[in-house]
């Protein structure tokens, strides 16, 4: 279990000198605890003590990293079950799987299609941020060909073999890019381990069940292998669902350092549609690494969107800049709509105002990233401050016109408005897939 400030206060010299920054050893011992600042801050703690701190400091899951350069994929290090208990801080590598049975055309194509799989959401970037190459063809040639052809995505990538041999041989080409090695097994783990040190590269280890996993993850810790991965291959879905929750649970809330590590899962079910859904699921629950044979972008871009879902900070809605936007060949006629820096409803008002075809500035006012309707129970969205932007010479400059339209969920908000701002104010549709509507017939007849 992670310490408690008072049991950390115990362990530090107990001076009060402030050399930390803090004003009390006791201030100091809450932040650790809070993890909101580092041991080494103090200066004065004794070795003894260090060494005991450091392992209840030690995160619950590992830090994997797999790759290298700016595109590595980090995975690991989560601290709750529950997204809204604080945060989930790596999102998972989403990858699609190449096997080397496939000819050169083939395989060609596949990697295409993998190079395509990039996507623009809410304004953030998103793709296939992980390549698996499968050494299906069970020699050593093809293998070698697969993950050249895969090398070129420049992603990181995950090596799967049965023979250690066909993965030293590859291992040989890129080790530098430290892919992730799987699987060691009950009979292969002497072997994948050796490689996994003498390539210095993270390694995976898979048994189909919790109780034949542990003692191979106790083997690899041994021998010395730090960066471990946990494929729980279980031969049905529900099984590795059962096993993934298992695992995260026993890592954070019974501190078991054998299991606290990040998961993989590879999904083979046929029919895509089934296959996306399951793959979500692991995506929610609790995988590090998630791998599939989908490589179309309506089989990815869901997956994606649900790892950019939850794995943004619910403390820090994503936001947009909060100022004046015009949407296509905008004149000072134009109309002017009002909305908030949330980043879904800015993007969402935006798509419709562009699939409308009629030139519109948006007014993105800051309510700290919430929605309308969050915004405007909260005060963050009100007249005074609707306003004070019409009338500010952002506005001025741009918009010749004095009509402004504001969210249909703040219509009660119109007379204000009209008294503080001296605009005329004109209640737009409730749901954005009415904004192209109600340019198109409302604001023209205005
Ligand atoms: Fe206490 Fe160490 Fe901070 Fe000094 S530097 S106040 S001894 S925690």
């Amino acid at each position: 279990m992670a310490l408690k400030a008072l049991d950390i206060f115990k362990l530090l010299p107990k001076t009060n000198c402030k050399k930390c920054g803090c004003p009390t050893c006791l201030a100091f011992a809450m932040k650790l605890a809070q993890k909101q600042t580092s041991l080494d801050q103090c200066p004065d703690v004794s070795e003894a003590s260090k060494v005991e701190l450091a392992g209840a400091a030690a995160p619950p899951i590992r830090l994997v990293t797999i790759g290298a350069g700016p595109g590595k994929l980090e995975i690991g290090n989560e601290t709750v079950l529950f997204r809204h208990e604080e945060s989930f801080y790596h999102a998972p590598g989403i990858g699609v799987m190449v096997s080397d049975a496939l000819d050169g055309t083939a395989l060609k194509a596949r990697i295409e299609a993998i190079r395509k799989l990039k996507f623009v959401r809410v304004g953030l970037s998103m793709q296939a941020n992980v390549v698996a190459v499968v050494n299906a063809s069970g020699q050593a040639a093809p293998f070698a060909k697969a993950v050249q052809a895969a090398g070129t995505l420049d992603l990181p990538m995950v090596l799967m073999s049965s023979q250690a041999a066909h993965l030293n041989t590859v291992l040989a080409m890129c080790a530098d890019k430290k892919p992730l090695i799987h699987a060691a097994t009950d009979a292969t783990a002497d072997a994948f381990i050796a490689l996994a040190k003498t390539h210095n590269c993270p390694l995976a280890v898979t048994a189909p069940n919790l109780d034949k996993l542990v003692p191979l993850v106790e083997k690899a810790r041994a021998a010395g292998i730090q960066d471990i991965v946990l494929d729980v291959a279980c031969p049905r879905v529900p099984d590795t669902l059962q096993a993934l929750t298992a695992i995260r649970r026993l890592a954070l809330k019974k501190n078991m350092r054998v299991l606290g590590y990040p998961c993989l899962v590879t999904n083979s079910t046929v029919d895509p549609l089934v296959n996306v859904a399951e793959c979500g699921m692991f995506v929610a629950k609790y995988a590090g690494i998630v791998l599939a044979e989908l490589d179309q972008p309506e089989q990815l871009l869901p997956l994606l969107t649900i790892s950019q879902n939850l794995y943004t900070d619910p403390r820090k809605p994503i936001q947009v800049e909060a100022k004046l936007n015009a949407i296509g060949a905008v004149t000072p006629d134009s109309p002017l709509m009002i909305t908030t820096n949330f980043s879904l409803t800015y993007y969402t008002v935006a798509g419709e105002v562009e699939a409308s075809r009629v030139p519109a500035y948006i007014g993105v006012l800051d309510t700290e990233g919430t929605s309308v309707l969050t915004a405007f129970a909260s005060d963050k969205l009100t007249s005074e401050k609707i306003a004070a932007f019409l009338n500010s010479d952002e506005v001025k400059s741009k918009v010749s016109h004095r009509k402004v339209i504001i969210p249909g969920y703040i219509a009660v908000m119109s007379g204000s408005l009209k008294e503080d701002s001296g605009w005329t104010v004109l209640v737009g549709p409730r749901e954005a897939s009415g904004i192209s509507k109600f340019l198109k017939t409302t604001w023209t007849n205005t």
